[in-house]
């Protein structure tokens, strides 16, 4: 038998090691916040897919790594956000495959102070891919939902990018000339008005082709009176729509 300080004791030792084992639960960090997830799946998306297949341009490939692209899909898409494809953003339009969003940015050649045009924000992440190496990006967007949407991510996101919801075949001509301008649905020609936006010696970053087949895409530098036309890859974008 304890004697009754022994009892005592033992009492007071268990009760020691109760509040330890609390403490201890207390203190253990919480679970990884889902953001350490898709930094990991992020770093190998611009490894693997960017650089590996060429991308080399710094600032694109860091560009790449600070977007948050699990932002800018649906909800039920965002274990794929980081996977080697487009994905649906709704009314029949895609976020486009990382890869080619980091070759129409490298393509665009963009510095610090230039004015950058987007035609298609769609969701919204070539254009936050833009607005981190530059402070002036516009972007114009057919579906009103969708630039209503893009307008916000970005807004939420702290990105500087103007948004418009237009038929983008035209331009904007209120902050024309740009020094680039990203095309991200394709004409089945291209817009005259594009080229009368660019500076000289703009870049204009587009897919041409027919609706649903497949596009060359391209990039034109405006030289003077001319341009120089140079034949990139073939691409498969959603059509450039008109409407409004
Ligand atoms: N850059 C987008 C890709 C979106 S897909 C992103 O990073 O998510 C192309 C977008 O172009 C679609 O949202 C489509 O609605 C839009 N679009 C099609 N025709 C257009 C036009 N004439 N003017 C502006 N946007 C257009």
């Amino acid at each position: 038998m304890f004697s009754r300080k022994a009892l005592l004791i033992l009492i007071a030792l268990a009760l020691v090691l109760v509040a330890l084992v609390g403490a201890l639960a207390l203190t253990r960090p919480a679970a990884s916040p889902p953001i350490e997830r898709f930094t990991t799946q992020r770093e190998e998306m611009v490894a693997d897919q960017i650089h590996a297949r060429g991308v080399n341009d710094a600032q694109v490939l860091d560009a790449a790594m600070s977007v948050p692209r699990h932002e800018f899909v649906l909800p039920e898409t965002i274990d794929e956000a980081y996977e080697d494809h487009p994905l649906p953003i709704g009314y029949g339009q895609t976020i486009s495959q990382p890869y080619i969003v980091a070759v129409m940015t490298e393509l665009a050649q963009i510095k610090r102070g230039d004015r950058v045009l987007e035609i298609g924000t769609g969701s919204g992440y070539q254009a936050a891919m833009l607005a981190r190496l530059t402070d002036e990006v516009y972007s114009v967007e057919i579906i009103p939902e969708l630039a209503a949407r893009a307008e916000m991510t970005l807004k939420r996101l702290g990105y500087n990018v103007v948004v418009k919801n237009d038929d983008g075949y035209n331009g904007w001509q209120e902050h024309a000339p740009y020094d680039a301008i990203l095309v991200t649905c394709a004409p089945d020609h291209v817009p005259p008005p594009l080229i009368a936006q660019l500076k000289e010696g703009g870049r204009l970053i587009i897919p041409v082709g027919p609706t649903g087949g497949y596009q060359t895409l391209w990039r034109i530098i405006k030289r003077g009176d001319k341009v120089i036309s140079e034949n990139i890859m073939g691409v498969l974008f959603v059509p450039l729509t008109r409407g409004k």
